[in-house]
C-alpha cells in the first residue's frame, strides 16, 4: 500500500503520516503487531518497532519499508527522519490518538501535527481485491460455523453456550480472532440490538439472534441469522419477512454514485410502511475492513457517495420490546455496476430444534 499512500501524501499538504494505529500500521505495512510506529514521507516509508517484533516485521515489511528497531524513544527516530527528508508537518490519527499521547508527542517533534482528515480512511474505503478476498475468506469461515451451531441450537441450551460454540468453530475452522464478542440473544431480549449472551436457556417459541464474525489477516466479516426454537407464531414469521424484504430492498438500492443515506432510506421504507418504523432504531449498515465498523456507513445522516470497492453490512433489523427482534445481516461489496452480496448463508426462516 506505500505507493498508493505517497500518492495521496503528495496530494495533500502535510509532508507525512504518523501512524500509531495497529490497523492503520497493519494497512500500510501489511505486519500486524501491538506496539510501534509507521511513518510515511514522499521519499520513503518506515517502520518501528521493539525487539519482540523486530525479526517478523523485517520479513514482512522489510521489502518496502525501512524497518528498524526503536533505540532510546519513537519521538526521536521521527524527528531524525523528519530532519533528513525536509518534514515539517506529520498527520496524526485524530480519531485515534488520546489528547494524553497528541500531548506528548507534540512535545517531543520537531514537525508540526496535523489531523489526518479522510486522507486514508478514503484509501482504505476502497478495497483491493485482495483485500475483497479476506473478508470473503473470514465471511465463509463464519458461515461454515452457523451450518454447525444451527445443529447446537434446541430448548435448554444457554445463550453463552451458543456464543462459546461459534466462537470455537470460527477459530476451528481458521479465523485468526473474532471480529467481536458474539453477539447470542434469544426471546424477549433479542429484542435488545447489542443484547449481550447470558446464561437464559432458549425455550420454545424463542427467537435466537445471533450476530457473529471473525477476522482473516486482519479483515473482518460480519453477519447476523435469526433463528426461531421450535415453532414460530404468525407474528414472529410476519415481522420476519418484512426484516427480509427491507434488507433485499436496501441491496437493491446499493451501488456506486447512490449515497448512504438513499440505501438506508430504501430499507427503511419497507419497515416504515409494514408499521415498525419506530422499531428500527439503527443505520442499515456499516464499512467493513481492518476495523469492524468503518466508513462509509449507510445511515440516514450519510450524503458521501457509495463507490465500487466499499465493502458494506446490509443488517436492518425490528426490535419489539418485551417480545422479540429480528436482524438479518449480510456484507456486500460495492461493484460497478451494482452489488456483490459476499454473504452465502441462506435467509428462509429456519426453525431449530
Ligand atoms: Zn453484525
Ligand atoms: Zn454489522
Amino acid at each position: 500500500m506505500l505507493k498508493q499512500i505517497q500518492d495521496a501524501l503528495c496530494a495533500s499538504d502535510v509532508d507525512a503520516l504518523l501512524l500509531t494505529s495497529p490497523q492503520n500500521r497493519r494497512y500500510a505495512t501489511g505486519f500486524p503487531s501491538t506496539a510501534g510506529v509507521c511513518l510515511i514521507d514522499r521519499k520513503g516509508g518506515y517502520l518501528f518497532t521493539d525487539f519482540r517484533y523486530i525479526e517478523a516485521a523485517r520479513q514482512r515489511a522489510g521489502g518496502q519499508f525501512t524497518v528498524e528497531q526503536v533505540q532510546g524513544s519513537y519521538a526521536k527516530m521521527v524527528n531524525d527522519v523528519c530532519a533528513r527528508d525536509g518534514v515539517r508537518t506529520l498527520a496524526f490519527e485524530e480519531g485515534y490518538m488520546t489528547c494524553g499521547d497528541h500531548a506528548q508527542w507534540q512535545r517531543a517533534l520537531n514537525a508540526r501535527l496535523e489531523p489526518m482528515g479522510r486522507l486514508l480512511s478514503s484509501l482504505r474505503e476502497v478495497k483491493t481485491p485482495r483485500e475483497v478476498d479476506c473478508c470473503v475468506a473470514a465471511q465463509r469461515i463464519a458461515e461454515h460455523a452457523l451450518a454447525e451451531v444451527l445443529n447446537d441450537i434446541r430448548a435448554g441450551v444457554t445463550e453463552k453456550h451458543l456464543a462459546a460454540r461459534l466462537t470455537y468453530y470460527m477459530l476451528d475452522y481458521g479465523g485468526e480472532a473474532m471480529s467481536f464478542e458474539p453477539i447470542v440473544v434469544s426471546g424477549a431480549k433479542s429484542s435488545m440490538p447489542h443484547g449481550v449472551p447470558s446464561d437464559k436457556p432458549l425455550e420454545a417459541g424463542d427467537f435466537v439472534t445471533m450476530d457473529f464474525g471473525c477476522t482473516v489477516e486482519g479483515y473482518c466479516s460480519d453477519m447476523t441469522r435469526t433463528v426461531a426454537v421450535g415453532y414460530a407464531t404468525d407474528e414472529m414469521r410476519r415481522v420476519y419477512d418484512v426484516v427480509l424484504e427491507a434488507q433485499r430492498a436496501g441491496i437493491a438500492a446499493a451501488r456506486p454514485g447512490v449515497s448512504g443515506r438513499e440505501v438506508d432510506r430504501a430499507a427503511r421504507a419497507v419497515i416504515e410502511q409494514a408499521g415498525y418504523g419506530a422499531c428500527f432504531g439503527h443505520s442499515f449498515g456499516h464499512g467493513i475492513g481492518l476495523d469492524i465498523h468503518e466508513t462509509p456507513v449507510a445511515a440516514p445522516n450519510n450524503t458521501a457517495l457509495l463507490a465500487a470497492g466499499n465493502i458494506i453490512s446490509a443488517e436492518p433489523g425490528i426490535y419489539l420490546p418485551g417480545k422479540f427482534g429480528v436482524r438479518i445481516e449480510d456484507m456486500l461489496c460495492i461493484t460497478p455496476d451494482g452489488c456483490r452480496n459476499l454473504t452465502n448463508a441462506p435467509k428462509e426462516l429456519v426453525i431449530c430444534g
